[in-house]
């Protein structure tokens, strides 16, 4: 390609405000981190894309093994039999399952599903597995994709194909996997805030909203910066709806035998489409540093050959003083200085490091931030510890902005007309106080498409004062309504 279309080509980035779809997809493709694939619906994840992946990996099961929870694998070929056990469970997810119903040639006894998630075939192992309360609690997670044969696709947001982790566990009493469902969706919390830096809110889905089998489902929401919510993990408490279904029981201290209660919980791919809609901009994406594959990159600056000696030298000792310390990427590809500052900002490195003739003479470079383009000289000896520094900073800072977006953009209705009002004017959440009607939830969403996305544990003192702003009925919470991806 040549220079002039080159530049053109990551100028072209429309405008968020003009068309967010349009700027997220074209963010996903030109920033390299994933692909359509001849399937519909199937997405193929590049290198770029994959390092963000491997690092989320990376954070969130350190978190998970400090709560004893241990990585297994499960095969990806489910028979009928087992989905057809669990009721709510099999109505829940028919439309989405894939069948194989060939193999070896031959046309098979029994189909079988490409797992939509392993629920049935983690039932059918507990079962096993799980004698007497010895046994128990049972904690394990399995990092696999799965496959749910969705209508609508986008790239990472809602794919047929998806990666995630699924967590498993078995308990001896609801209150022990109410305690688990709890701590994971915290896990998740601080996951999510720290590493992440997008601001959420945690709490308990409505029942139209719970998935299919379970007795409670808790989830995450995330305001992207077109003011829709993303549900960013979940984590379900079973009862003893799979446990009955499979046959886990165990012999208690007791002598009686009793069903477990299970829980499972899961975070997918979806979660790189929240990082891209919550920080970018009109320039692209802007990785927080946390997950960044690189966390800085060298961009050198010389406009003379004989500059390139000194230059280079002072290079190969940033290198070596920040190994294994920040994950740094050097351009030295031929492309003009101004092209590698575009690129680089719309693959959303959160900070560059320019380094000229004259900086060198100084013994220093320019740090230049991606969130907020600030810039500031520091001593090269200086950047070991400056720069970890400068890339927390930018972490915090990204946390800051989206909550203040987040903050800005909530609304609270105290009827359904204003409610309205607010849906068809403005982009963003509605808090209302709510008596947890489900017909009225399901009116709601055909009337307004705005669904029902949390009833957050940050609840007012006291308990909830007043009606419902729909029904009229006497308010039992306040809950957060949306559109939604
Ligand atoms: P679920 O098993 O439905 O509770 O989903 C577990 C996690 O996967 C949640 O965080 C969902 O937001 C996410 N998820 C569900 N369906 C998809 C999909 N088609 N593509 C990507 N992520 C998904």
């Amino acid at each position: 390609m040549a220079e002039g279309a080159k530049e053109k080509y990551v100028e072209e980035l429309v405008d968020q405000s003009d068309d967010f779809s349009r700027w997220y997809n074209q963010v996903v493709r030109k920033a390299e981190l994933a692909d359509y694939a001849p399937v519909r619906g199937c997405m193929i994840i590049r290198p770029y894309g994959y390092a963000i992946w491997e690092h989320i990996q990376r954070l969130l099961d350190a978190r998970f093994k400090e709560t004893g929870v241990m990585n297994a694998y499960f095969p990806l070929l489910i028979p009928r039999s087992f989905l057809e056990r669990e009721a709510k469970h099999v109505e829940g997810f028919a439309p989405e399952v894939a069948w194989v119903t060939r193999g070896g040639g031959e046309e098979l006894e029994e189909p079988l599903a490409i797992r939509p998630t392993s629920e049935t075939i983690i039932g059918y192992s507990f079962a096993r597995w799980i004698q007497s309360y010895r046994d128990l609690p049972l904690l394990i997670n399995l990092w696999n994709n799965v496959m749910r044969w969705e209508k609508r696709t986008v790239l990472f947001l809602r794919t047929a194909e998806f990666l995630w982790q699924e967590g498993h566990t078995a308990h001896r009493t609801l209150e022990e996997a109410e305690e688990r469902t709890r701590l994971m969706l915290e896990v998740y919390r601080s996951f999510v805030q720290e590493d992440l830096a997008i601001p959420v809110l945690h709490g308990r889905k409505s029942e139209n909203e719970k998935f299919a089998g379970a007795l409670r489902t808790y989830s995450l929401e995330a305001m992207m910066r077109d003011g829709k919510a993303l549900q960013s993990a979940t984590s379900h408490n079973l009862g003893h709806n799979f446990a009955q279904g499979f046959d886990i029981q165990y012999l208690d201290s007791d002598g009686q035998r009793k069903y477990c209660a299970t829980t499972s919980w899961g975070l997918s791919t979806r979660i790189i489409g929240a990082i891209i809609m919550v920080h970018g901009d009109e320039s692209g994406l802007i990785l927080p540093p946390h997950v960044a594959p690189y966390q800085a990159v060298v961009v050198p600056i010389w406009r003379k050959d004989a500059d390139q000696g000194a230059i280079m030298e002072a290079i190969g000792r940033i290198e070596r003083m920040l190994k294994g310390k920040v994950r740094l990427k050097v351009d030295l590809s031929d492309n003009t200085p101004g092209w590698k500052f575009n690129e680089w900002e719309l693959r959303g490195v959160p900070v560059r490091i320019e380094i000229g003739p004259r900086d060198v003479q100084n013994n220093s470079v320019v740090l230049v931030r991606r969130d907020n383009r600030a810039k500031e000289t520091v001593a090269i000896d200086a950047l070991e510890t400056r720069l970890p520094e400068l890339l927390e900073e930018v972490q915090q800072a990204l946390f800051q902005r989206a909550l203040a977006f987040r903050e800005e953009h909530t609304y609270y209705a105290e009827t359904y007309d204003e409610f309205k009002e607010i849906m068809s004017e403005k982009r963003g959440f509605v808090r209302v106080k709510w008596a947890e009607d489900s017909e009225a939830e399901l009116a709601i969403k055909e009337e307004t498409k705005a669904t029902l996305r949390v009833i957050p544990f940050d609840q007012p003192e006291g308990g909830v004062q007043g009606r419902c702003f729909y029904t009229g009925k006497p308010a039992t919470c306040e809950a957060v309504f949306a559109r939604s991806y």
